[in-house]
């Protein structure tokens, strides 16, 4: 069974809460993509708004950091109630040693891999990771970008390698996932959507969560 992380990316700012506490009946996690107009052009948001969402809500907040140096920003985000956090492959000269300083820091760690980026770049850090994030769009740093379906040769890449060294980590797609390239990505072999933009650029946030929620539990 697949999961769901509602990725905050795409909901009113001035309502967050609200749209949180909307979604939270079908979501199993919060997922804030922070962004630092370095290593991606947008500039999102960071531990100020974490700190503002954890009390919020009860499920769990995975924050994608997609910012140059993410090992300065560990202390703030530990701080501010963050419970998984993921940052870049391509942004650390050293996964292994930031995973362990996220780990050390309270939370669980996870690498994130661009879409130009080969995936098995990733197989040496994968010991000890919660999570892998593969970005499913063109370019890191957009919402609503369309699914690249060409994605799911590395999601099958990593499942395969996952299985074959007995990891447990999460297999996180995220970019253009609605129900139906969510499925795609779960019978690919991902074990949690984050999903954006058809969560709450929808007409009605909880029940655009509640089919992706299904989507996620009848896979895998
Ligand atoms: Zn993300």
């Amino acid at each position: 069974m697949a999961r769901l992380a509602a990725s905050i990316l795409s909901a009113d700012f001035a309502r967050l809460g609200e749209q949180v506490k909307a979604v939270e009946a079908f979501a199993d996690m919060i997922h804030v993509d922070v962004m630092d107009a370095h290593f991606v052009p947008p500039l999102t948001i960071g531990p100020v708004v974490v700190a503002s969402l954890r009390p919020v809500s009860s499920l769990p907040l995975h924050c994608h950091l997609m910012v140059e140096h993410p090992e300065r920003l560990l202390a703030d985000f530990a701080e501010a109630g963050t419970d998984v956090l993921t940052f870049h492959l391509e942004a650390v000269e050293d996964p292994g040693k930031v995973a362990a300083e996220t780990q050390a820091a309270g939370m669980r760690p996870g690498v994130a891999v661009n879409p130009e980026t080969d995936v098995r770049d990733a197989f040496p850090h994968l010991e000890g990771l919660d999570n892998v994030i593969l970005m499913t769009l063109e370019s890191t740093g957009y919402a609503g970008q369309p699914f690249q379906a060409s994605s799911l040769r590395k999601v099958e890449a990593l499942r395969a390698e996952v299985d074959r060294r007995g990891l447990g980590l999460d297999i996180i797609v995220d970019g253009g996932i609605n129900e139906e390239t969510g499925a795609r990505c779960i019978e690919a072999g991902a074990t949690m959507l984050a999903a954006a933009s058809s969560i709450f650029r929808a007409d009605d946030p909880a029940r655009a969560a509640e089919g992706l929620a299904r989507v996620a539990g009848e896979g895998r």
